[in-house]
Protein backbone atom coordinates (compact mmCIF):
# COMPACT_ATOMS: atom_id res chain seq x y z
CA UNK A 1 0.00 0.00 0.00
CA UNK A 2 1.03 3.37 -0.84
CA UNK A 3 1.28 5.55 2.18
CA UNK A 4 -2.15 4.70 4.48
CA UNK A 5 -4.74 7.33 5.65
CA UNK A 6 -5.20 7.09 9.67
CA UNK A 7 -8.71 8.55 10.96
CA UNK A 8 -9.18 8.74 14.70
CA UNK A 9 -12.60 8.20 15.74
CA UNK A 10 -13.21 9.44 19.24
CA UNK A 11 -16.11 8.62 19.52
CA UNK A 12 -18.08 9.98 22.52
CA UNK A 13 -15.19 10.73 24.03
CA UNK A 14 -12.61 13.72 25.04
CA UNK A 15 -13.14 15.94 27.83
CA UNK A 16 -11.33 19.44 27.55
CA UNK A 17 -7.91 18.26 29.34
CA UNK A 18 -7.56 14.98 27.70
CA UNK A 19 -8.75 16.43 24.21
CA UNK A 20 -5.35 18.45 24.78
CA UNK A 21 -3.44 15.62 26.01
CA UNK A 22 -4.36 13.27 22.71
CA UNK A 23 -3.68 16.47 20.16
CA UNK A 24 -0.32 17.47 22.31
CA UNK A 25 0.83 14.61 22.10
CA UNK A 26 0.06 14.07 18.51
CA UNK A 27 1.58 18.00 18.07
CA UNK A 28 5.24 16.55 19.83
CA UNK A 29 5.43 14.07 17.38
CA UNK A 30 5.22 15.88 14.38
CA UNK A 31 7.69 18.01 15.46
CA UNK A 32 10.37 14.85 15.58
CA UNK A 33 8.88 13.60 12.93
CA UNK A 34 8.63 14.60 8.81
CA UNK A 35 6.87 13.20 5.84
CA UNK A 36 4.50 10.70 8.05
CA UNK A 37 1.44 9.09 7.19
CA UNK A 38 -1.97 11.57 6.39
CA UNK A 39 -3.51 11.12 10.10
CA UNK A 40 -7.40 13.16 10.41
CA UNK A 41 -8.68 13.38 14.12
CA UNK A 42 -12.22 13.73 14.84
CA UNK A 43 -13.04 14.81 17.98
CA UNK A 44 -16.52 15.35 19.24
CA UNK A 45 -18.00 18.35 18.24
CA UNK A 46 -17.33 19.72 21.63
CA UNK A 47 -13.83 19.56 20.99
CA UNK A 48 -13.65 20.82 17.11
CA UNK A 49 -12.96 24.14 17.89
CA UNK A 50 -10.16 23.34 20.48
CA UNK A 51 -8.71 21.00 18.30
CA UNK A 52 -8.72 23.31 14.76
CA UNK A 53 -7.25 26.10 16.95
CA UNK A 54 -4.06 23.25 18.56
CA UNK A 55 -3.20 21.71 14.71
CA UNK A 56 -3.84 24.81 13.03
CA UNK A 57 -0.43 24.76 11.46
CA UNK A 58 0.56 21.20 12.02
CA UNK A 59 -0.37 18.41 9.09
CA UNK A 60 -3.14 16.63 11.20
CA UNK A 61 -6.12 17.10 9.70
CA UNK A 62 -9.62 17.46 11.17
CA UNK A 63 -12.76 15.74 10.69
CA UNK A 64 -16.44 15.53 12.45
CA UNK A 65 -18.61 12.21 13.08
CA UNK A 66 -21.81 13.32 11.84
CA UNK A 67 -23.97 15.94 10.06
CA UNK A 68 -27.09 16.75 9.24
CA UNK A 69 -28.01 17.00 5.39
CA UNK A 70 -29.38 20.43 5.87
CA UNK A 71 -27.42 23.88 5.77
CA UNK A 72 -29.21 25.21 8.53
CA UNK A 73 -33.13 25.50 9.91
CA UNK A 74 -34.66 24.01 12.78
CA UNK A 75 -33.16 20.83 14.10
CA UNK A 76 -32.62 20.78 17.41
CA UNK A 77 -29.01 19.45 18.46
CA UNK A 78 -27.83 18.76 14.98
CA UNK A 79 -24.88 20.34 13.14
CA UNK A 80 -24.45 20.94 9.38
CA UNK A 81 -21.96 20.66 6.88
CA UNK A 82 -22.01 24.52 6.38
CA UNK A 83 -21.33 24.90 10.46
CA UNK A 84 -18.46 22.39 10.22
CA UNK A 85 -16.70 24.06 6.31
CA UNK A 86 -17.35 27.60 8.47
CA UNK A 87 -14.77 26.11 11.46
CA UNK A 88 -12.27 24.59 9.08
CA UNK A 89 -13.50 20.42 9.19
CA UNK A 90 -12.23 18.21 6.22
CA UNK A 91 -13.53 14.87 6.99
CA UNK A 92 -16.70 13.60 8.10
CA UNK A 93 -17.49 10.17 9.28
CA UNK A 94 -20.79 9.27 8.01
CA UNK A 95 -23.37 6.17 8.15
CA UNK A 96 -21.26 4.62 10.90
CA UNK A 97 -22.90 1.60 12.82
CA UNK A 98 -23.44 2.89 15.94
CA UNK A 99 -25.32 6.02 14.68
CA UNK A 100 -26.85 3.67 12.29
CA UNK A 101 -27.55 1.72 15.46
CA UNK A 102 -28.30 4.28 18.37
CA UNK A 103 -30.48 7.04 16.05
CA UNK A 104 -31.92 4.18 13.34
CA UNK A 105 -29.67 5.84 10.74
CA UNK A 106 -30.81 4.17 7.07
CA UNK A 107 -28.64 4.12 3.66
CA UNK A 108 -31.28 6.62 2.22
CA UNK A 109 -30.19 9.02 5.09
CA UNK A 110 -26.49 8.74 5.21
CA UNK A 111 -26.87 9.27 1.32
CA UNK A 112 -28.38 12.49 1.47
CA UNK A 113 -25.80 13.23 4.05
CA UNK A 114 -22.96 12.34 1.98
CA UNK A 115 -24.46 14.49 -0.64
CA UNK A 116 -24.96 17.85 1.52
CA UNK A 117 -21.16 17.07 2.97
CA UNK A 118 -19.50 16.55 0.06
CA UNK A 119 -21.58 20.09 -1.35
CA UNK A 120 -19.80 21.88 1.04
CA UNK A 121 -16.28 20.79 0.39
CA UNK A 122 -16.30 18.26 2.83
CA UNK A 123 -15.03 14.63 2.44
CA UNK A 124 -17.60 12.31 3.66
CA UNK A 125 -16.10 9.24 5.02
CA UNK A 126 -18.99 6.24 4.64
CA UNK A 127 -18.60 3.79 6.89
CA UNK A 128 -20.48 0.27 5.89
CA UNK A 129 -20.07 -3.75 7.25
CA UNK A 130 -21.90 -6.46 8.66
CA UNK A 131 -22.98 -7.83 11.32
CA UNK A 132 -21.68 -10.77 13.24
CA UNK A 133 -25.08 -12.72 12.61
CA UNK A 134 -24.40 -11.67 8.72
CA UNK A 135 -21.06 -12.85 8.59
CA UNK A 136 -21.86 -16.32 9.64
CA UNK A 137 -24.40 -16.71 7.66
CA UNK A 138 -22.43 -15.61 4.67
CA UNK A 139 -24.44 -12.44 3.48
CA UNK A 140 -21.79 -10.65 4.13
CA UNK A 141 -21.16 -9.24 0.22
CA UNK A 142 -24.87 -8.95 0.16
CA UNK A 143 -25.28 -6.63 3.05
CA UNK A 144 -22.05 -4.44 1.67
CA UNK A 145 -22.97 -4.24 -1.80
CA UNK A 146 -26.75 -3.09 -0.60
CA UNK A 147 -25.03 -0.52 1.19
CA UNK A 148 -22.74 0.14 -0.83
CA UNK A 149 -25.46 0.93 -2.99
CA UNK A 150 -28.00 2.73 -1.25
CA UNK A 151 -25.29 5.00 0.73
CA UNK A 152 -23.27 6.48 -1.81
CA UNK A 153 -24.25 9.45 -4.83
CA UNK A 154 -23.93 8.73 -8.02
CA UNK A 155 -20.68 10.85 -8.12
CA UNK A 156 -18.89 10.28 -4.96
CA UNK A 157 -16.19 12.14 -3.71
CA UNK A 158 -15.60 10.77 -0.28
CA UNK A 159 -13.73 7.46 1.27
CA UNK A 160 -15.01 3.90 1.77
CA UNK A 161 -14.64 2.66 5.33
CA UNK A 162 -15.05 -1.03 5.99
CA UNK A 163 -16.11 -1.47 9.57
CA UNK A 164 -17.34 -5.12 10.16
CA UNK A 165 -19.43 -4.38 13.06
CA UNK A 166 -18.40 -7.80 14.71
CA UNK A 167 -15.08 -5.86 15.47
CA UNK A 168 -15.84 -2.70 16.14
CA UNK A 169 -14.50 -2.24 20.22
CA UNK A 170 -14.58 -5.81 20.52
CA UNK A 171 -10.84 -6.99 20.44
CA UNK A 172 -11.79 -9.04 17.25
CA UNK A 173 -10.29 -8.00 13.94
CA UNK A 174 -11.05 -9.35 10.74
CA UNK A 175 -7.97 -11.46 9.97
CA UNK A 176 -6.06 -10.64 6.71
CA UNK A 177 -8.03 -12.96 4.26
CA UNK A 178 -11.41 -11.71 5.67
CA UNK A 179 -10.34 -7.82 5.24
CA UNK A 180 -8.64 -8.72 1.76
CA UNK A 181 -11.55 -10.58 0.65
CA UNK A 182 -13.53 -7.76 1.02
CA UNK A 183 -11.69 -4.59 -0.07
CA UNK A 184 -11.31 -6.38 -3.44
CA UNK A 185 -15.07 -7.40 -3.10
CA UNK A 186 -15.59 -3.37 -2.32
CA UNK A 187 -13.20 -2.01 -4.88
CA UNK A 188 -14.73 -4.49 -7.67
CA UNK A 189 -18.17 -2.73 -6.73
CA UNK A 190 -17.03 0.63 -7.00
CA UNK A 191 -15.57 0.54 -10.04
CA UNK A 192 -18.59 -1.07 -11.60
CA UNK A 193 -20.46 1.83 -10.33
CA UNK A 194 -18.37 4.23 -11.02
CA UNK A 195 -15.54 3.08 -13.78
CA UNK A 196 -11.98 4.36 -13.50
CA UNK A 197 -13.21 6.97 -10.87
CA UNK A 198 -14.38 4.12 -8.99
CA UNK A 199 -10.66 2.77 -9.03
CA UNK A 200 -9.49 5.95 -7.11
CA UNK A 201 -11.52 5.98 -4.36
CA UNK A 202 -9.90 5.01 -0.76
CA UNK A 203 -11.23 2.09 0.85
CA UNK A 204 -10.53 1.92 4.60
CA UNK A 205 -10.75 -0.97 7.51
CA UNK A 206 -11.87 -0.06 10.44
CA UNK A 207 -12.40 -2.52 13.97
CA UNK A 208 -10.03 -3.47 16.83
CA UNK A 209 -7.07 -1.41 14.48
CA UNK A 210 -4.29 -1.78 17.11
CA UNK A 211 -0.63 -1.40 17.13
CA UNK A 212 0.00 -4.86 17.22
CA UNK A 213 -2.11 -6.04 14.50
CA UNK A 214 -1.60 -2.84 12.41
CA UNK A 215 1.40 -4.23 10.22
CA UNK A 216 -0.63 -6.58 8.83
CA UNK A 217 -3.31 -4.97 8.23
CA UNK A 218 -1.62 -2.23 6.27
CA UNK A 219 0.31 -4.66 3.78
CA UNK A 220 -3.60 -5.70 2.58
CA UNK A 221 -3.50 -4.88 -1.15
CA UNK A 222 -5.45 -1.84 -2.56
CA UNK A 223 -6.32 -0.59 1.05
CA UNK A 224 -6.10 2.95 1.78
CA UNK A 225 -5.50 2.85 5.36
CA UNK A 226 -7.60 2.64 8.83
CA UNK A 227 -10.03 4.02 10.84
CA UNK A 228 -9.71 3.82 14.61
CA UNK A 229 -11.42 4.02 17.33
CA UNK A 230 -10.26 2.90 20.80
CA UNK A 231 -6.80 3.41 19.91
CA UNK A 232 -7.00 7.06 18.43
CA UNK A 233 -7.65 8.15 22.44
CA UNK A 234 -4.46 6.63 23.48
CA UNK A 235 -2.36 8.90 22.08
CA UNK A 236 0.63 7.17 22.89
CA UNK A 237 -0.54 3.49 20.80
CA UNK A 238 -2.19 5.82 17.99
CA UNK A 239 1.11 7.20 17.21
CA UNK A 240 2.28 3.78 16.81
CA UNK A 241 0.11 3.16 14.18
CA UNK A 242 1.35 6.63 12.19
CA UNK A 243 5.18 5.54 12.87
CA UNK A 244 4.43 1.67 11.82
CA UNK A 245 3.02 3.67 8.64
CA UNK A 246 6.36 5.52 7.43
P1 LIG B 1 -12.39 0.33 17.44
O1 LIG B 1 -11.06 0.68 16.83
O2 LIG B 1 -12.51 0.78 18.87
O3 LIG B 1 -12.73 -1.11 17.24
O4 LIG B 1 -13.50 1.16 16.65
C1 LIG B 1 -13.51 1.14 15.27
C2 LIG B 1 -14.44 2.19 14.82
O5 LIG B 1 -15.65 2.07 15.01
C3 LIG B 1 -13.88 3.39 14.18
O6 LIG B 1 -14.86 4.15 13.59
Amino acid sequence: MSSPIIIGNWKMNGLTQEAKHIVSTLLTYATNHHNFAKTVVCPPFTQLQLVKEMIESSPFGLGAQDCHFEDKGAHTGDISPAMLQDIGVKYVVLGHSERRKDHQESDQLVLKKTIAAQNKGLLPVVCIGETKQERETNQQEKIVEAQLKGSLPQNFNGLVAYEPIWAIGTGLTANNDQISEMIQFIRKKLVAQYGENGKKISILYGGSVKPGNVRDIYATPELGGVLVGGVSIVPDDFIKLIDIAQ
